[in-house]
């Protein structure tokens, strides 16, 4: 996949290429003009320097007057030639040009020029220097080697200044000797001419030079230059350019591999946050664009923290390389597993066909756990919760896929119902979630004479041994006005995180203290059982409000409990066990809730002021069938631990009779659950002849029935009332397989 960063790294590359090549190129014309033109002037100098040798020699037998009159006589003409004669071939003409430009000698006896080069002529003989150019002979001659054709010679033609002294001065005649001497006028008659100082430029000599060797060693001398240079420079851009690739290259895979890291969990491999992030827009945008549907299935690893802790962080590590490869192993190749951090990971769903689609791999992705994981010698059961959301039916944009999956996994792991799919009732900040509230307010609100909102349902607790029900525990239910009625798991956390909780209770607990009152005015008793929210016990006023109630309905304290969670007993040990002391001094017996999810330590409870102990019901599920292994050691543990301490154990949750003869042979004293019956309006309950009496004012000697499937006194019928008992909640998110 080139990114358009790759793309830009190698056009810089390229970049450097062109601009290196045209830079190097230049470098190298410079070099070899710069060196031409030295060796040019170099040649030019030489031949500027034999030509001046050459007209010294020459003029040395030239009269000055001869310069002056333009007029060379045979015998000085003959002079000038055998002067001329030792310079060989090289020399190709002399030309002598008096003060005027006339042609006083030329060593060539072929069509010679009348003019000199006027410009050039009296450039010497202002300045005094001599003149060179390079000039094209345009004359046949014979080139040696050539094979006599004809081609264009270079010549060099060099003016050179003659002055007076150069000459051998003026001629020396009789009669010239004389008159000159005698007036002043030469023998002809006419006035003699006053003689030149003797650095006055007389004429000029014109020697014209054969080039064409020096322009051969020249181009020769050029061309090896410019190979040697151009032959460097190469081999230089090579090298650069080498180091400049192999460097960007090398940046190249670093900055890929950098990016790569960036966007990769180091431990798993796995796509790190940003990349699903990442991923999660692009898909979501083209969901838009095509109308299907995301998933996003968020899952974590339960109690993960326990098991880094017991087991150390490298154990946890090498859990979380196996939980990736897992889910890797299992998913198609466009589904993106992620690890968001921590015990947390992310598969993205980019086209799923609907939201029970997605529930199902989420339920396929849970299996995954069952095996037994092996970590070193151990091996380890973990469970995870998994929270699905789908686009567009739970969110509009990824980052609210994201936070409503996060909801969705939350609930799982809160309702412990392994799976959930997204809920606005579990969503605080949803829309339906403030309605809710709203509606909650109104129903604790409304005044005696109308019909009440909230109700309280019992539910039988059975002796296991003699099968009697021996207690009650009192379970709140909704009649909403538009949503039919909602099970607790709906409304109470809504009514903790708001502060209702405590309106709630008191609620509950008016009831459950005026139903014992009842009960008791029709001399049938039944202890009854009120669940306590942790926000209840961390303060005394739960104590005056029961005290309050207890007296004003005349009802004993010994009738009434209360159910605290172990997770609530354990966040706050200090303000919770006061509270629990305050009770039981005044008689209120405390039973400990859903027991063995939470983490308290043998030594806490011996220390604990309570009477009951409740195993959760996902320890009684595990009883069935047989069992997962180690279930019943697991049970029986907590029954040893709680008969050591003088505790009662009752096990919730029980669904049929296989678990209630575990229970019973493992020693569990009361049970609780479907199989006995579910929680039913008061007026549904077993008639109360059926229900021990203890402590009555005027015991009745009816012995009491048990209840069970078979003999059922609920209206609704235990078994099917189960069902319809349940939570939405619950019985929607059982798996429907
Ligand atoms: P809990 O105290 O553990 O109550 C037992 C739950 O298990 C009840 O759910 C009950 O209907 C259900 N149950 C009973 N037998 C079986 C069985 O055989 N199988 C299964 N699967 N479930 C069974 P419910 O009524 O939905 O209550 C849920 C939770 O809400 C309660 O758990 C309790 O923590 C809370 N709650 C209920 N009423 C009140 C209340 O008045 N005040 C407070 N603070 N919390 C309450
Ligand atoms: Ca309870
Ligand atoms: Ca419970």
């Amino acid at each position: 996949m080139p990114t358009s960063a790759a793309r830009r790294r190698w056009s810089l590359t390229r970049y450097f290429a062109v601009v290196s090549v045209v830079a190097m190129a230049a470098l190298g014309c410079a070099l070899v003009w710069v060196t031409s033109n030295v060796m040019r002037g170099q040649a030019l100098r030489d031949g500027t320097a034999s030509a001046e040798t050459l007209t010294a020699y020459t003029v040395g037998s030239v009269p000055s007057d001869a310069f002056a009159d333009g007029l060379v006589s045979p015998e000085e003409q003959a002079q000038i030639d055998s002067a001329a004669t030792g310079f060989g071939d090289r020399l190709v003409e002399i030309r002598l040009w008096s003060a005027t430009g006339l042609l006083m000698y030329s060593s060539t006896t072929g069509a010679r020029p009348g003019f000199p080069d006027n410009d050039r002529f009296a450039h010497v003989q202002r300045s005094g220097a001599a003149d060179a150019e390079v000039l094209v002979d345009l004359r046949d001659h014979d080139v040696p080697g050539d094979g006599g054709s004809a081609m264009q010679r270079r010549v060099l033609d060099v003016y050179v200044p003659v002055r007076a002294s150069d000459t051998a001065g003026p001629r020396v005649t009789d009669a010239g000797a004389d008159g000159a001497a005698a007036d002043g006028t030469a023998g002809d008659g006419s006035t003699p001419a006053a003689a030149p100082h003797p650095d006055e430029v007389v004429g000029a000599a014109e020697i014209l030079l054969d080039h064409t060797a020096s322009e051969a060693a020249l181009s020769d001398a050029v061309r090896t230059v410019g190979l040697v240079v151009g032959g460097g420079l190469v081999a230089l851009w090579l090298l650069l350019f080498r180091t400049v690739f192999t460097t960007s290259r090398r940046l190249q895979s670093t900055a890929l591999e950098n990016a790569r890291l960036a966007l990769l969990d180091s431990l798993t491999g796995l796509p790190n946050r940003r990349l699903l992030a990442e991923r999660m827009r692009r898909t979501v945008t083209a969901a838009h664009e095509d109308g299907s549907r995301v998933g996003l299935v968020l899952l974590d690893i339960d109690r993960f923290k326990d098991i880094n802790d017991s087991l150390g962080h490298d154990r946890g590590d090498e859990l979380l390389e196996q939980v990736a490869e897992r889910l890797r192993g299992a998913l198609r190749d466009e589904d993106v597993v992620a690890r968001l951090g921590g015990d947390e990971f992310a598969i993205l769903l980019p086209d799923v066909r609907s939201v029970a689609n997605a529930e199902r791999l989420a339920r396929r992705v849970r299996a995954l756990f069952v095996p037994p994981f092996t970590l070193g010698e151990l091996s380890l059961h973990v469970e995870t919760s998994v929270g699905v959301a789908c686009l567009p039916d739970h969110a509009h944009d990824s980052s609210s896929l994201m936070r409503t999956a996060d909801v969705a996994m939350y609930a799982a792991k809160h309702h412990r119902t392994g799976v959930s799919v997204y809920s606005a009732d579990e969503d605080d900040s949803s829309p339906a979630r403030l309605v809710l509230l709203g509606d909650l307010h109104h129903a604790l609100d409304t005044d005696a004479d109308a019909e009440p909102q909230l109700e309280m349902h019992y539910q039988p607790k059975v002796d296991l041994h003699s099968g009697k029900i021996v207690g009650l525990e009192a379970l709140m239910r909704w009649r909403h006005p538009t949503r039919g009625i909602l099970a607790p798991g709906t409304f109470i956390p809504l009514a903790e995180q708001s502060g209702l909780i405590h309106d709630v209770t008191r609620f509950a607990l008016s009831q459950a203290v005026a139903q014992l009152a009842l009960w008791r005015a029709d001399g049938r008793v039944t202890p009854v059982a009120v669940n306590l929210s942790a926000h209840d016990v961390t303060s005394s006023t739960v104590v005056d409000v029961i005290e309050g109630l207890l007296e004003r309905h005349g009802v004993p304290p010994e009738l009434l409990e209360v159910e605290i969670t172990e997770t609530a007993l354990v966040a706050d040990p200090s303000r919770v066990v006061p509270v629990l002391k305050r009770l039981g001094s005044i008689g209120v017996k405390v039973a400990i809730d859903d027991f063995g999810i939470g983490n308290t330590s043998i030594a806490q409870l011996r220390d604990l002021p309570v009477d009951e102990l409740k195993i959760d019901r996902l320890f009684v599920s595990d009883l069935r069938d047989g069992g997962r292994a180690g279930s019943e050691v697991v049970v029986q543990a907590m029954v040893d631990l709680a008969h050591s301490f003088d505790l009662r154990v009752v096990a919730e949750g029980v669904e049929d009779q296989e678990t209630a003869s575990a229970l019973r042979r493992l020693g569990v004293d009361h049970a609780q659950g479907f199989w006995y019956s579910p929680a039913v309006p008061a007026a549904a309950l077993p008639a109360l002849s059926d229900v021990p009496r203890q402590r009555r004012p005027r015991p009745p000697a009816t012995a009491a029935a048990p209840v069970g499937p078979g003999r059922t006194t609920t209206g609704t019928g235990a078994r099917g009332g189960a069902a319809a008992a349940r939570s939405p909640r619950t019985a929607s998110s059982e798996p429907n397989s």
